[in-house]
């Protein structure tokens, strides 16, 4: 079903986007991989040997201008752009009145407005297609915020809130966009918690278990296949919010 169809990862290059770029490749889709300091040859010879094509692109999600050209590059690879997953995200965690407004804007820039801009491009192109998948990453922290977390919590809520208005907009074209609310997830991203922290989290976790990066790949494939969805925001969170 979603065999020689495009598919672009942003922030691809390890954790939940990395386990996304090779689970689509699985399903057949050719990967545009965006990172944006390094990604190592043996992910991109990981997804080549699925025998689907594999183009790593270094940038910044942030950046307004570097979407626009990403998006132009695409389109002139590959011609069709049908799955765009915004995963690329960052935590710059600090209770509130200690936190500065750098730790605040490079939260928003990245997860919010990177997410913005690679929509704002890619619609243009999947409108002209009449067809398209946006899957934007979430978390459940955008949907019950967190101690530590209002920028990040913020960025989420906010992406939340664009899926929406992105999917009320893009549906007459024939455009899905849905969001992935992930709970805790191992990665590289968590993996800086304190152990304290893990321990009291996984207590809050009905099913017990921290989520692995195939939770999540998963949920992004079941969306990138199904056209009657859309504006919808999916917790893969073990239970954790209900
Ligand atoms: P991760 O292991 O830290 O990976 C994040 C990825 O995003 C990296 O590849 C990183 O590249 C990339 N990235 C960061 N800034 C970028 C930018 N400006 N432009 C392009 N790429 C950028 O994190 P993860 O846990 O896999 O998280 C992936 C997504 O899931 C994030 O949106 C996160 O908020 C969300 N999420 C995660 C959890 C969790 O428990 N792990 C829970 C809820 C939601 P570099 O390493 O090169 O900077």
């Amino acid at each position: 079903m979603l065999k020689g169809k495009t598919a672009v990862v942003t922030g691809a290059s390890k954790g939940i986007g990395k386990a996304i770029a090779i689970a689509l490749a699985k399903e057949g889709c050719n990967i545009v991989l965006n990172y944006h300091s390094m990604v190592s040859d043996s992910t991109i010879k990981e997804i080549e040997n699925l025998g689907v094509k594999c183009m790593p692109v270094q940038g910044d999600v942030a950046d307004f201008a570097f979407a626009a050209q990403f998006i132009k590059d695409i389109k002139k690879e590959f011609t069709t752009l049908d799955i765009l997953v915004n995963n690329a995200g960052i935590t710059r965690d600090m209770l509130l009145m200690r936190m500065s407004e750098k730790q605040f804007d490079e939260v928003i820039n990245t997860n919010l407005k990177g997410t913005f801009n690679m929509m704002r491009h890619a619609s243009s192109l999947m409108i002209k297609q009449r067809s398209g998948a946006i899957i934007n990453m979430a978390s459940v922290v955008g949907i019950t915020g967190n101690v530590g977390q209002a920028n990040y919590a913020a960025s989420k809520a906010g992406i939340i809130g664009l899926t929406k208005s992105a999917a009320k907009e893009l549906a007459q074209r024939g455009i899905t966009c849905n969001a992935i609310a992930p709970g805790f997830v191992e990665t590289d991203m968590t993996d800086v918690l304190a152990l304290e922290t893990k321990q009291e989290i996984l207590k809050a976790i009905p099913l017990k278990r921290a989520g692995s990066v195939y939770d999540i790949a998963n949920a992004a494939v079941f969306l990138a296949k199904n056209t009657y969805i859309t504006g919808q925001v999916l917790n893969v969170d073990g239970g954790m919010v209900m």
